[in-house]
């Protein structure tokens, strides 16, 4: 357990959980399957560095970040495993070569500009192929195959080391049929130009839900977010996932307000019959949703649950604590073990991504 008791918001990181979760998904796994780890988004808020330094020590193969400066800041981190840039700007070709980050290519455009960059500058690049089976996002789609085998016939400075697809809706399990289509034409389409290629290029489709519920699509590689973090996407609320980060905050001041009191901003918090609250150092500049205002949102206090109480403010929220005894010092907890993420995150109409991802860079990471 974490011995540091620091006041004020933290978000803490617990390690071994994310080695547990780890095994968990490569358990489910062939034992040659490689693991992707997305790190994006500040490694989905958990702090990239940190977390991909642990992530190298466990055993994963890849890591992946949305955009080049992502993988720049790993790389002067001393991170050395290989990194996907899945959507990497043309201005940053030459950062992806000098930190050996590897460029996601997804449009026949894409491709050329990058060839014609790569041949200007004599060098050789790794790259990876995104196809669209159906996300719609980025990607080539099954009308760009015959430019694809052109190109990829005509660069050979250009090294295909994986080709993937992504699925939009591995965790609605009333849209399977939708995902095992992509995920035959994702077989499919790599068919069509494989037997051009002098070797054999890593595939992968499978996020952390598509691992749980597709594993016969596992491929040579899967590509696990969400899952790592410790937060379980499909509705299985008890999942054998270890929550990784817990977000908790000390209370500043405890209130003893009258009957008819209005608390915060438009004073949109009502007392009717007076009460107490306690008013925490977390606000919506944290990363604390503003959509968690008047009673959306809660946190625990001893166990207990504090609604909160008016409009979360830019650097605090109100709680009530009417019913508990509390006072200044407290802790509160926001997020983690015992207030998982993703109910609290429908609660306000959004995922659990969101939230995590949300946590501002103002906010302490502790890891342990
Ligand atoms: N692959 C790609 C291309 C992604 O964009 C993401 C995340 O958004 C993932 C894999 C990981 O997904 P998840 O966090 O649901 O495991």
């Amino acid at each position: 357990q974490l011995q540091q008791r620091v006041h004020g918001t933290t978000l803490e990181i617990n390690l071994n959980a994310l080695t547990h979760n780890f095994n968990f998904y490569k358990r489910l796994l062939k034992a040659e399957t490689k693991v992707m780890v997305m790190v994006k988004a500040f490694a989905y808020g958990g702090g990239a560095p940190e977390i991909a330094n642990h992530i190298q020590t466990m055993g994963a193969d890849y890591l992946a970040v949305a955009f080049t400066d992502e993988g720049v800041a790993l790389r002067q981190q001393g991170i050395h495993l290989p990194i996907m840039v899945l959507n990497p700007s043309e201005e940053s070709f030459a950062s992806c070569l000098e930190y050996k980050l590897e460029p996601v290519v997804f449009s026949p455009e894409f491709f050329e500009n990058l060839a014609g960059w790569t041949k200007t500058h004599s060098e050789t690049m790794k790259i990876h192929l995104d196809l669209d089976t159906g996300m719609h996002r980025l990607g080539f789609e099954s009308q760009h195959l015959e430019e694809l085998k052109r190109l990829i016939q005509e660069n050979p400075q250009l090294k295909i080391t994986s080709i993937f697809t992504h699925l939009a809706a591995a965790d609605e399990s009333e849209e399977n049929n939708y995902t095992i289509q992509q995920l035959e034409d994702f077989k499919q389409m790599t068919e069509e130009f494989l037997p051009l290629l002098p070797y054999k290029p890593i595939l992968h489709a499978l996020n952390s839900a598509g691992i749980v519920a597709f594993p016969e699509f596992q491929f040579d590689m899967v590509r696990l977010g969400i899952g790592l973090y410790g937060v379980e996407v499909t509705g299985n609320y008890a999942s054998d996932l270890l929550p990784v980060s817990q977000l908790k905050t000390t209370v500043s001041q405890v209130k003893t307000l009258p009957a008819g009191a209005t608390i915060g901003y438009s004073r949109r918090g009502k007392l009717p019959e007076g009460g107490k609250i306690a008013t925490l150092p977390i606000g919506y500049a944290d990363g604390y949703d503003r959509r968690f205002s008047n009673g959306k949102g809660f946190v625990l206090i001893h166990g207990k649950k504090a609604p909160v109480i008016g409009n979360v403010c830019m650097d605090m929220v109100m709680v009530n604590v009417s019913e508990m005894e509390v006072e200044a010092g407290d802790e509160a907890i926001i997020y983690g073990e015992e207030i998982p993420l993703a109910p609290l995150a429908k609660e306000i109409g959004t995922i659990p991504y969101e939230l995590l991802t949300h946590i501002s860079s103002r906010v302490k990471r502790i890891y342990f």
